[in-house]
C-alpha cells in the first residue's frame, strides 16, 4: 500500500476514535473497538496519542458485569477554547466557549457599528477580554467567529449587503486587522442556527428561524448549514404571509417579517421587549390582541416551512427567548393549519436564550477542530 494511503487511514482512524469519545463521554476503549470496527492496538495506540496530547482522559472506571472494569475515556473540554462575537448597529457581544460549546465567559458592550481602526481596536480588546476573563491560556485558542446581520460572499471575505449595518461590499479583514488570531465571517441567523444543532449526534435536519428585530433563519442539512447559490438560503423574513399585507422593508408586501420582528412587539411598549412580555403577562388587553395577531402570522409561517422541508423548526431571536411558554399556543394554530401533521409538536425553543449568534460563530472554530484531529 503506497505510504500516503497508510497515512491517510491512520488519520482517518485518529479522527473517527477523538469524535467517538467526543459524542460519546466515558466511553471504553473495548467499546470503542466494538462500535468502530478497529483492532484494540489500534485504538490503544491513538489513545495514548490523544491523550499525550492533552485531548483525552481517563476519567474513572465503569461499571461491569464481571471481570477487569473498563476505564472511562473523556475528552479534555477545555483542551482548546474559541471567542465568538456578535456585531450588531450598536453593541459587541462576544462569548469564550470550550469544546463542548460551554460559555466560559461572556461580555456586552455598547459600541456603534463602524468601519474605523478605532472600532477594530475595540474588537480586538473585547477579544483579549473574554481570553482574561476566562484564564484561557492563549495559545489553545483556536481563533474568532465573527457574526453580523447581513450576507456574505461563499469564502466569507466579503461582507455584500447588510440593512441593519447599513453597508455593502465590506472587505471583512477591515474588521479583523487588529485582531491577530484566525478569523471567519458569517450571518448572524445562520451563526445562531448553527449553534442549536452542531452537536446533534446523528447529522439532523432543522430549520431556524430568528424572530429579532428583523425576521431571518437558517437551513440545516445533515447538521450542515445550507446557504444556497447566493448566500441567501434561510431569509425567511420574506416569505409572503399576507396578500398585499403590510410594506416590508424590502419593498414587497406582506412579509413574514413585516409581521414577526421583534420590534413589532416592542414599538407597542415603548420599545422593550421585555416591557410587552410584562404586559401580556399582566393580561393588557392592547397586548394580548397584538401577539393573538402576531402568532397567527407566525403559524403561517412556520406552516409553510414544514410544508416545504418537513424537519423541526427551532425557534430562536429575541422572541423566541420568551417562547417556552407560548409554545402550546403556537402548536393549537399549527395543528388546524396543518392537515398533515396530527400537532405543531415539530416546532421547538431555541437551546441558547442569549448570544446565540456570538456561540455559533465560535463553534465554526471548535467544528473545524475536531474534524481536524
Ligand atoms: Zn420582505
Amino acid at each position: 500500500m503506497p505510504r500516503e494511503s497508510v497515512m491517510e487511514i491512520k488519520t482517518v482512524n485518529r479522527n473517527r476514535i477523538y469524535r467517538m469519545i467526543y459524542q460519546n463521554p466515558r466511553i471504553s476503549r473495548p467499546e470503542l473497538c466494538h462500535r468502530l470496527g478497529l483492532s484494540m492496538p489500534t485504538v490503544m495506540q491513538n489513545v495514548r496519542y490523544l491523550q499525550d496530547r492533552g485531548l483525552v482522559e481517563e476519567g474513572g472506571s465503569l461499571d461491569s458485569t464481571g471481570g477487569r472494569k473498563a476505564v472511562a475515556l473523556t475528552c479534555v473540554k477545555d483542551a482548546r477554547t474559541a471567542v465568538g462575537l456578535d456585531l450588531t448597529a450598536n453593541h459587541i457581544s462576544g462569548v469564550l466557549v470550550d469544546l463542548e460549546g460551554g460559555i466560559l465567559a461572556e461580555s456586552r458592550e455598547k459600541r456603534a457599528f463602524a468601519v474605523s481602526g478605532e472600532y477594530a481596536d475595540a474588537l480586538a480588546g473585547v477579544v483579549r477580554d473574554l481570553i482574561g476573563k476566562a484564564a484561557a491560556p492563549a495559545e489553545r485558542v483556536l481563533g474568532v467567529g465573527v457574526s453580523m446581520p447581513g450576507t456574505f460572499s461563499a469564502d466569507g471575505g466579503l461582507m455584500l449587503d447588510s440593512r441593519v449595518l447599513r453597508m455593502q461590499n465590506l472587505r471583512c479583514a477591515e474588521l479583523s486587522k487588529s485582531i491577530s488570531l484566525p478569523c471567519v465571517f458569517c450571518n448572524d441567523a445562520n451563526a445562531a442556527g448553527f449553534a442549536e444543532v452542531w452537536d446533534v449526534q446523528s447529522p439532523s435536519d432543522a430549520l431556524y428561524l430568528s424572530l429579532s428585530n428583523t425576521v431571518g433563519g437558517a437551513i440545516l442539512l445533515g447538521g450542515q448549514l445550507y446557504k444556497g447559490e447566493n448566500q441567501r438560503g434561510g431569509e425567511f423574513g420574506h416569505i409572503p404571509v399576507v396578500r398585499d399585507g403590510k410594506r416590508c422593508y424590502c419593498g414587497k408586501k406582506g412579509c413574514l417579517d413585516a409581521y414577526c420582528s421583534a420590534t413589532v412587539l416592542s414599538d407597542l411598549a415603548g420599545g422593550s421587549l421585555p416591557a410587552f412580555f410584562r404586559e401580556l403577562r399582566e393580561g393588557a388587553p392592547k397586548a394580548r390582541i397584538a401577539w393573538a395577531d402576531y402568532l397567527d402570522n407566525l403559524a403561517a409561517g412556520v406552516d409553510i416551512l414544514r410544508m416545504a422541508f418537513d424537519c423541526p423548526v427551532i425557534l430562536g431571536g429575541y422572541v423566541g427567548a420568551y417562547m417556552e411558554d407560548q409554545l402550546e399556543e403556537l402548536r393549537g394554530r399549527l395543528a388546524y393549519l396543518n392537515r398533515f401533521d396530527r400537532d405543531g409538536g415539530y416546532v421547538r425553543v431555541c437551546r441558547y436564550r442569549t448570544e446565540a449568534s456570538a456561540v455559533g460563530a465560535a463553534l465554526i472554530h471548535v467544528q473545524a477542530f475536531v474534524n481536524s484531529i
